[in-house]
């Protein structure tokens, strides 16, 4: 342990990052914004069972990647490794079954204890939509057409591919179930030690299996589609004329599973080959039973969860924020006058920078270190005549204004 470096799967976000991964947030709300979807947050860490008794007691996270500890009052709490169990969870405390349909975008860092490598984490951030209430189809269309105009709006569109899958409903699966477990037993030599464990508790989570004497026997298993009874069937074929309908492109992945035991009818992945590995950039499904499995009023419920730190990676450079305005005051009786200025150059809305101490020779330098667009120099004689000196910074053009007409001068710099 060395307490001088971050904890390994941590990362520090600094300005440049942040100002990507504030893009990746700002554009997911705005867009939820224009689907009616309220934004909220839930707690960083809940009582373990949250996720211990929802996730699947086969899955990765709860096999093995959850941040648990138990507090100094004795109680076992994880630090949240995913959204959708949060707020399911919440929807029941707050007793909001008269709410539905509910639509909500939340946003925040999630704690997985796995490998770190490019694109994989243990503290990563998700924005996240979840849209409980709605049983029918166009409720998955809704959120995947959301999920659509979001990598749209980001403009990786052309990067990335909606692959979608059906897990039926409960009777589809478990006659999927029996047809896959009969087909596996058949290999059970070439299964990895973990799949052959998986093979009686939840032979599905093989289908998503990373190892690849696994994969290569995948390849050749019964498909989930032949076991859907016509319920399901239907289910799917309303599924891709709502997406049709909403001009959202995507492409049915039979082999498609979601790591989680909560899932049925609709699973979807935003995939992209950009990113190497891990490049899944947006993940979701449908939860039908996850509600009255933590005990509450039975609630069909659908949403998906996209990875921050990935889609700022795949993102082109936002645009960049407004170039500040440099307050220069010339000798140091100007100081307090140069306070004065740049406060009220941001109580109109400027991005003002007051240099902290030197003389105009260094405070032009950091002006122009910070990017700075243009500086407003004050000096006494012209401060003795109300008014300062503004120098564009790019052509080092200068022009005295009176102090009244300073922030109708700037705004051809930076529209406050
Ligand atoms: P994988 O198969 O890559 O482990 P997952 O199924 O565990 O993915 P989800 O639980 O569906 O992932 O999470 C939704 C999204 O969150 C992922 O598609 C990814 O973009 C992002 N994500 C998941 N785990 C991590 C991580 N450890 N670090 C960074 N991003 C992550
Ligand atoms: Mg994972």
């Amino acid at each position: 342990m060395s307490a001088l470096k971050p904890v390994r799967g941590t990362h520090d976000i600094l300005p440049g990052d942040m100002h990507r991964h504030r893009h990746v947030e700002q554009t997911a709300r705005e867009v939820a914004r224009r689907y009616g979807y309220a934004e909220v947050s839930t707690p960083i860490f809940e009582f373990t069972d949250v996720f211990a008794r929802t996730l699947g007691d086969t899955s990765d996270i709860v096999t093995k990647e959850m941040y648990t500890f138990e507090d100094k009052g004795g109680d076992s709490l994880t630090l949240r490794p995913e959204y959708t169990a949060g707020i399911a969870r919440a929807f029941i405390s707050n007793g909001l079954a008269q709410e539905l349909p509910l639509k909500v975008f939340c946003r925040g860092p999630m704690f997985r204890y796995e490998r770190p490598q490019k694109g994989r984490l243990r503290q990563f951030h998700q924005v996240d939509v979840e849209l409980l209430g709605v049983a029918e189809p166009l409720g998955d269309v809704e959120v995947m057409a959301l999920g659509a105009d979001f990598l749209a709006a980001l403009g990786v569109a052309d990067k990335v591919t909606l692959e979608l899958n059906t897990l039926g409903d409960a009777e589809s699966r478990a006659a999927y179930r029996a047809k896959l477990v009969e087909y596996l037993e058949g290999h059970i030599d070439g299964l990895s030690e973990e799949s052959r464990l998986r093979l009686r508790r939840n032979p599905l989570r093989i289908l998503d299996s990373k190892d690849e004497g696994d994969r290569a026997i995948v390849a050749g298993a019964p498909l989930m589609s032949e076991s859907l009874n016509a319920a399901s069937r239907n289910y799917f074929d309303e599924l891709g004329a709502g997406l049709d309908a909403a001009a959202v492109a995507y492409r049915i992945n039979p082999r498609l599973v979601r790591g989680l035991d909560y899932y049925c009818h609709a699973a979807f992945e935003f995939t992209t080959e950009a990113l190497g590995a891990q490049g899944t950039v947006l993940a979701g499904g449908r939860y039908d039973g996850l509600i009255a499995q933590m005990g509450g009023p039975p609630t069909p419920g659908t949403g998906w969860a996209a990875g921050v730190e990935r889609l700022a990676m795949l993102i082109e450079e936002p645009p960049p924020p407004p170039r500040p305005i440099a307050i220069v005051p010339i000798g140091e009786a100007m100081g307090e006058r140069a306070i004065a200025v740049a406060q009220r150059l941001r109580g109109a809305g400027f991005v003002a920078d007051l240099g902290y101490s030197g003389n105009v020779g260094k405070r032009l330098k950091r002006a122009n270190k910070i990017g700075a667009r243009a500086a407003v120099l004050l000096g006494e004689d012209e401060l003795a005549r109300d008014a300062a000196t503004v120098r564009d910074l790019d052509t080092g053009d200068q022009v005295e204004v009176p102090l009244s007409d300073l922030v109708e001068h700037l705004a051809r710099y930076q529209k406050p």
